[in-house]
């Protein structure tokens, strides 16, 4: 059975948060909005569903918060009823209620769960990974290594067990990466070993399985290789769209994201994450244990 990996990101540009650096904070959903993002998910979820002989594992990656809207918690459901779909990820700051998760399969469900201190107290945020521990939810939690922000890691690391990984983004400062001191870039390191590897990557013209082995797909069904080539390869509304999964080299000159750079043949995510990459959890949980 052919596998295919599947971000999709639709018309949704708003967060219940409010964090400084994000341009999708407090922002409200127009009608418009919501409309061509009820569409969009609703014909998503009828693709995927039309295509039994493909395994897909499928990663909402919203620009904002999506888990807030019952749409969104019933196209998990319904997602991972579908026996075609082996996996299903949503990245969420896990401000929600999560009683919706009584009827979802944790065989299924993982979360990229984000803590953002400015936004939710420590306290409400452990609170709800344990809510995820109680209905044996997979996930992994990371923060934005936000250089103001390094007591409140200190205290999320401290707040986790010892063995649950605490991934660490690097902060990005209007769209420049943040430039850490020596000293800085060794506590991010204790924290999460794996920080040093969140960089940007001269991609030019490597192999890269995005495109071939995954896609983004958008509200409109519209098809790329990647969040980060903006060119339209194909539609979902296309018959014969699987024309378009062809191994080709990378046509941007760097790539720096998590969920890019994990496709990149060189990097080799299967050594660090085996089959938890996208959701971005290592091999062993912790891996400085
Ligand atoms: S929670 Fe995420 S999407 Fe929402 S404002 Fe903060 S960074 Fe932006
Ligand atoms: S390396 Fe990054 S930018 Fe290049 S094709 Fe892969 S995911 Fe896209």
């Amino acid at each position: 059975m052919k596998t295919l990996t599947v971000l999709y990101r639709g018309a949704l540009e708003t967060c219940n948060y409010a964090c400084d650096y994000c341009p999708f904070a407090k922002r409200k959903e127009t009608p418009d909005k919501k409309q061509q993002d009820i569409i969009g998910l609703t014909n998503f979820i009828e693709w995927i569903t039309r295509h039994p002989h493909i395994n897909f594992t499928i990663f909402f990656t919203p620009w904002g918060e999506a888990l807030v809207f019952k749409r969104y918690q019933q196209a998990l459901a319904k997602l991972c009823q579908l026996s075609n779909v082996s996996k299903v990820i949503i990245q969420t700051n896990l401000s929600t209620k999560l009683d919706f998760l009584t009827e979802l399969d944790n065989q299924k469900l993982r979360f990229w769960c984000t803590y953002h201190p400015s936004e939710t107290a420590l306290v409400r945020f452990i609170k709800q990974l344990k809510i995820l521990n109680q209905h044996q939810m997979i996930y992994s939690v990371g923060m934005v290594g936000k250089p103001e922000l390094f007591d409140e890691i200190k205290q999320l690391r401290h707040a986790l067990s010892p063995n649950d990984y605490l991934w660490i983004n690097a902060y990005v400062e209007d769209n420049k990466a943040y430039q850490y001191s020596d000293e800085q870039i060794i506590f991010l390191t204790t924290i999460d070993p794996l920080f040093p590897l969140n960089k940007p990557y001269k991609t030019l013209n490597l192999p890269c399985t995005a495109g071939e082995q995954a896609i983004t797909v958008d509200e409109f069904g519209d098809i790329r290789r990647c969040h980060f080539i903006k060119n339209v390869i194909g539609s979902i509304k296309q018959t014969g769209w699987q024309r378009i999964l062809t191994s080709k080299p990378c046509t941007n000159h760097y790539c720096d994201c998590h969920i890019g750079y994990v496709f990149l043949e060189s990097f080799n995510a299967k050594a660090i994450f085996a089959n938890q990459a996208l959701e971005r959890i290592p091999l062993n949980q912790n891996p400085t244990t």
